[in-house]
C-alpha cells in the first residue's frame, strides 16, 4: 500500500484543482489560496465565451503549445477528451461548438462547473484553506503562508504552485509570487501579454463611431502567421480570435523596433479577381454593396487608404484584400487573457518539479508557456496538474 504523504497545493485556480482531485484518493491534500473563494479567473473565463477545452486532441493539441514539445507528455496523458470524461464523472457534461471549441452544455452555468469540481475534491476529503497567502519560503524551502496576520511554514511531502499569471489581478493572479522564487535562485521572466489587443491609433472621430462594432469573417496576419475569425474595433485598436493568436508575431516586432504590422484581409473567401468583378464597372459609393461591405468595414478603409486608391478599382480591392496597420503596442497585462512569462520551463524537469528542488512543482499560467484562446490555455493548465499530480504519485 501507498505511504499517506501531505500535499500541499497552493494556488486554487483550475491547475491546482485538478492536481487535488488526483491526489486525494491517496493522499492528504491541502489547498491553500489567498482569496475568500477558488477558481475566480475561471469564472471570469465563464463570463465571456466559456471555452473549457477543445475538441483537438494527440498532437493536434500539443502543435498549439509553445515551446513545442514542452507539454507535449502532459496533454497526451490528460488531454481533451480525457478531461471531457472527467467532467462528465462530474455531472458535467459538454459540446463541441465553433472551430471545436467544447463548451458546458447549453444552460449550465461556469459557477456549477466549479462547484461540481468543489464537490468533487470535498467528497475526496480535500482540505481547503482559503484567505490564506503564500509569502515566501524558510530555510528548508517549505513555503510560508499568512494567515489572519500570522505566518508558519507549512510542512508537505510535495508542494505543487499553482499561482497563476499576472492578468486580472482582481481574481487573485497577481504574479506577486515571482520575487520567492527569485528567492530561491529561480530567475523569473518578466511577464508579458498574451492573447490581449492590439493598439492601433485611429484617426479622427473613428474610435468614437465604431468602437464596439464587430468586424466578422476577416483574415489576420502578422509575421507568419495568419488567422480567420473576427475582431472588435475598440477605443485603443482591435481585439478579438482573430487577433489574439497573431500578439506573438507582432510582440516579437515590437520588442525588436522592426515595426509591428498587422494586415487585415477583409473578404478571405474571395479573390481579388473576384472582388474585381463584382465592382466592375461601378462607382465607388456603390462598392460597399457590391462587397457587401457594412459601414465599419467601410469607415475603416476610408481611414486608411487614400482618396485615389479608394477611386481606382484595383487599389481599393488590393486594400480590401491586405489593409496594413501599424501597431504602436499591445494592451496592458491587466486586461490581458493570458500572460507570458513566470517560471521559465528550462527550471523544470519533466514531471514539472524544479530541477533544483524536486519537492516542489509548479503548474498551470505561472510557466512560461503560450497557447491561443479557444480552451487551449485552460486545457493546458489541467493537463499539468493531472500530470504533476501523478509525478507525486508515482513517486
Ligand atoms: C477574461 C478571461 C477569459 C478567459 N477565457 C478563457 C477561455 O474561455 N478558455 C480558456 O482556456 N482560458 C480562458 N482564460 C484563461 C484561463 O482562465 C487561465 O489560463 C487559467 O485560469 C489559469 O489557471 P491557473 O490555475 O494556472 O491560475 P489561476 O486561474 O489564475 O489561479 C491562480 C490562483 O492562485 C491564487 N494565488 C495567487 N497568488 C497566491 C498566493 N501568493 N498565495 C495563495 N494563493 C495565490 C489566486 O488567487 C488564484 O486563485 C481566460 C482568462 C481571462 C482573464
Amino acid at each position: 500500500m501507498r505511504e499517506r504523504k501531505r500535499i500541499a497545493i497552493i494556488g486554487g485556480g483550475p491547475a491546482g484543482l485538478v492536481a487535488a482531485d488526483a491526489l486525494a484518493p491517496h493522499h492528504e491534500v491541502h489547498v491553500y489560496e489567498q482569496g475568500r473563494s477558488v477558481g475566480r479567473k475561471f469564472l471570469v473565463a465563464g463570463q465571456g465565451g466559456f471555452n473549457l477545452t477543445n475538441s483537438a486532441d494527440g498532437p493536434a493539441l500539443a502543435a498549439m503549445y509553445s515551446p513545442a514539445g514542452f507539454l507535449d507528455e502532459a496533454l497526451g496523458a490528460f488531454g481533451s477528451n480525457a478531461f471531457r470524461e472527467w467532467l462528465s464523472e462530474l455531472g458535467i457534461e459538454t459540446y463541441v461548438g465553433t472551430s471545436g471549441r467544447v463548451f458546458p452544455t447549453k444552460g449550465t452555468k461556469p459557477v456549477e462547473v466549479l462547484n461540481a469540481m468543489r464537490a468533487r475534491l470535498l467528497e475526496r476529503g480535500v482540505h481547503f484553506h482559503l484567505e490564506h497567502t503564500f509569502v515566501g519560503f524558510d530555510e528548508h524551502t517549505n513555503a510560508i503562508i499568512e494567515h489572519d496576520g500570522q505566518r508558519s511554514s507549512l510542512t508537505a511531502d510535495f508542494t505543487i504552485f499553482s499561482l497563476g499569471g499576472a492578468s486580472w489581478s482582481v481574481t487573485g493572479s497577481t504574479g506577486k509570487w515571482s520575487e520567492h522564487f527569485a528567492q530561491l535562485g529561480i530567475e523569473v521572466t518578466p511577464f508579458l501579454s498574451s492573447n490581449c489587443g492590439v493598439e492601433v491609433e485611429w484617426p479622427g472621430s473613428f474610435a468614437r463611431d465604431h468602437a464596439g462594432k464587430p468586424l466578422k469573417n476577416i483574415a489576420v496576419s502578422a509575421g507568419e502567421r495568419s488567422v480567420i475569425g473576427e475582431a472588435t474595433i475598440t477605443q485603443h485598436g482591435l481585439e478579438g480570435n482573430a487577433i489574439y493568436p497573431v500578439v506573438p508575431a507582432l510582440r516579437d516586432a515590437i520588442a525588436n523596433g522592426t515595426g509591428a504590422l498587422l494586415y487585415l484581409d477583409l473578404k478571405p473567401n474571395n479573390t481579388t479577381d473576384q472582388l474585381l468583378q463584382k465592382i466592375a464597372g461601378k462607382e465607388p459609393k456603390n462598392y460597399a454593396a457590391a462587397l457587401n461591405l457594412d459601414r465599419a468595414t467601410m469607415a475603416l478603409l476610408k481611414a486608411f487608404t487614400t482618396k485615389e486608391r479608394f477611386h481606382s478599382p484595383f487599389a481599393f480591392v488590393q486594400d480590401v484584400k491586405g489593409l496594413q496597420l501599424t501597431v504602436n503596442a499591445l494592451r496592458p497585462i491587466e486586461e490581458a487573457i493570458s500572460t507570458v512569462g513566470g517560471i521559465p520551463t528550462t527550471e523544470l524537469a519533466p514531471d514539472f518539479s524544479l530541477k533544483r528542488y524536486p519537492r516542489l512543482f509548479t503548474v498551470g499560467e505561472m510557466v512560461d508557456w503560450d497557447a491561443p484562446t479557444g480552451g487551449f490555455l485552460l486545457q493546458g493548465c489541467y493537463s499539468m496538474g493531472w500530470y504533476a499530480a501523478h509525478a507525486i504519485l508515482e513517486r
